[in-house]
């Protein structure tokens, strides 16, 4: 029934795009409600059924270099073209406020957290084979072709960075990639 999550820990979740993490980062959040999501911001299209302020903010580039210029990003990285950040005060606020928090981020903000915040949990999520990420991704439907040819070749440096983490979390089976993810995030679920 009660869950525990860890009050005031950051906890960043990185891994190649399409590997699940929005999957699983969704489903947490569904079972553990106390837990906070960092919306980030971003200079990427919105895909069809995102929404402003939902999955993204979503701006033009000036506005985000502006966002930077002011040291209103905790951390922000280019990913396949685009530039992507993490707001600087709502994350402070809720750590402060003593909730725990996640950042689904790429690797070079990953690194970027790792020095600002030392204490934070790092874990990346790995796909099983490299053939299935590219079905995954393939799958999800969303990225253009060439978008896709840049996450593949992306994908190939982040895994070369898995052993940079705290832990690492294979996704196999959903099910139990979800239940090993609370186990390493030390939200087991009671009763
Ligand atoms: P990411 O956020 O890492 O880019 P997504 O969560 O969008 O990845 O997942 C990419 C695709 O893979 C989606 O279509 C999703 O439904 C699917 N997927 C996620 N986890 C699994 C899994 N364990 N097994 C099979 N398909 C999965
Ligand atoms: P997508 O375009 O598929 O939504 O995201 C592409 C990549 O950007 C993913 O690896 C995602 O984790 C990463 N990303 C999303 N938001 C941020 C952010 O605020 N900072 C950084 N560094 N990466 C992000």
């Amino acid at each position: 029934m009660s869950s525990t999550p860890s009050p005031g820990r950051l906890t960043v979740i990185t891994g190649p795009s399409g590997v699940g993490k929005g999957t699983l980062v969704n489903l947490l959040l569904e079972r553990h409600p106390a837990m906070w999501l960092s919306v980030s911001a971003t200079t990427r299209a919105p895909r069809p059924g995102e929404e402003e302020g939902v999955q993204y903010f979503f701006m033009e580039r000036p506005a985000f270099e502006q966002l930077v210029g002011r040291g209103g990003l905790l951390e922000w990285a280019e990913f396949a073209g685009n530039l992507y950040g993490t707001p600087r005060q709502p994350v402070e606020a809720q750590l402060a406020a003593g909730h725990p928090v996640l950042l689904e981020i790429e690797l070079e903000g990953a690194r970027q957290v790792r020095q600002s915040f030392p204490g934070a949990f790092q874990l990346f999520v790995a796909p099983p084979s490299f053939a299935e990420l590219e079905r995954r991704i393939r799958g999800r439907g969303t990225d253009s072709e060439e978008a896709i040819q840049r996450r593949l070749a992306r994908a190939r440096v982040e895994l070369e960075a898995a052993t940079e983490f705290d832990a690492v979390l294979v996704n196999s089976d959903l099910e139990t990639a979800l239940l090993k993810l609370e186990e390493l995030m030390g939200l087991a679920v009671a009763g």
